[in-house]
């Protein structure tokens, strides 16, 4: 499945591009003619992303590969320098690094889990978005956030929690932008199948494909979404067709949040 629109000239960082979601966008923006910016901690995925996006694009456009550390502040600003220093400008902030771990109010190193939840899903969203904007002030540029659906479950309490954070980071900084020529809004997926889905849930592969079997019977439309359906909504958001949308939420569930 691949989408149509010219993205040529059109600079993209995509952070948590190195796997999953992240890294299906990278190459799909680099076969629609986008230079893109492949980051995660990673350096052999950095690479082979960066690879694939190099052989995707139309003209073999190169992607910069920038090793970082969302979580680590001065990884943060090496990776909005090298973008200038490489590309001179940005047009599109994709924030999509995250993670999420099983966690509970009873569990001891609940502090431990609160700081991995939060310094990646929500203080590096702040901190990168407070580096490009001044970037994204002069190609009026865009930012979408990935955050999720929030589904009510036991055991989700801080990945909720960061999530429902971004969200709100998103409509309050679209305030901000917006008179800037900024927009800003957020993805909610809901489960998509990647490579490694059920890693950090703590599943193995044959739990992992029994689970999204099971919610796949239970998406309204029989199925769940694969990363092609998230990247279409985020080329959504980023067009000139949602030049009048900022501080939304757009959801991708398959009717999910509904049952
Ligand atoms: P994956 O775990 O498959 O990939 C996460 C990416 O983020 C990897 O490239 C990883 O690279 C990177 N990453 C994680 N931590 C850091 C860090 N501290 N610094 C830099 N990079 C980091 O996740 P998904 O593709 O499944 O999820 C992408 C986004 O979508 C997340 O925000 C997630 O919460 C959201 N989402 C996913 C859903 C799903 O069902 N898959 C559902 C709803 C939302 P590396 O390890 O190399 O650093």
């Amino acid at each position: 499945m691949t989408t149509s629109r010219d993205l040529t000239g059109k600079v993209v960082l995509i952070t948590g591009s190195s796997g999953g979601i992240g890294a299906v966008t990278a190459v799909e923006f680099a076969r629609l003619g986008a230079q893109v910016v492949v980051t995660g901690r990673r350096k052999d995925r950095v690479s082979a992303v960066a690879k694939q996006c190099a052989e995707a694009s139309p003209t073999g456009v190169k992607a910069l590969e920038v090793v970082a550390d969302v979580t680590n502040d001065s990884d943060c600003r090496r990776l909005v320098a090298d973008t200038i220093k490489t590309f001179k400008k940005l047009d599109i902030l994709i924030n999509n690094a995250g993670r999420g771990i099983v966690s509970s109010i009873w569990d001891e190193d609940i502090l431990d889990k609160y700081e991995l939840h939060m310094n990646t899903n929500l203080r590096s969203v702040v901190w990168l978005t407070h580096l490009c904007v001044e970037h994204l002030e002069k190609t009026k540029g865009n930012i979408v956030n990935i955050s999720s659906i929030l589904a009510f479950k036991p055991r989700r309490l801080l990945y909720s929690m960061s999530k429902a954070a971004l969200d709100m980071f998103t409509k309050c900084v679209a305030l901000e932008l917006g008179p800037k020529g900024i927009r800003a809004n957020v993805v909610n997926p809901g489960v998509v199948k990647t490579e490694t889905f059920g890693t950090s849930l703590n599943m193995n592969k044959a739990k992992s494909d029994q689970f999204l079997k099971g919610m796949a019977e239970k998406y309204p439309l029989g199925r769940v979404g694969e990363p092609m359906d998230v990247i279409k909504a985020v080329l959504y958001l980023t067009s000139d067709l949602a030049s009048f949308v900022t501080g939304s939420n757009f959801v991708v569930d398959g009717g999910a949040q509904y049952v």
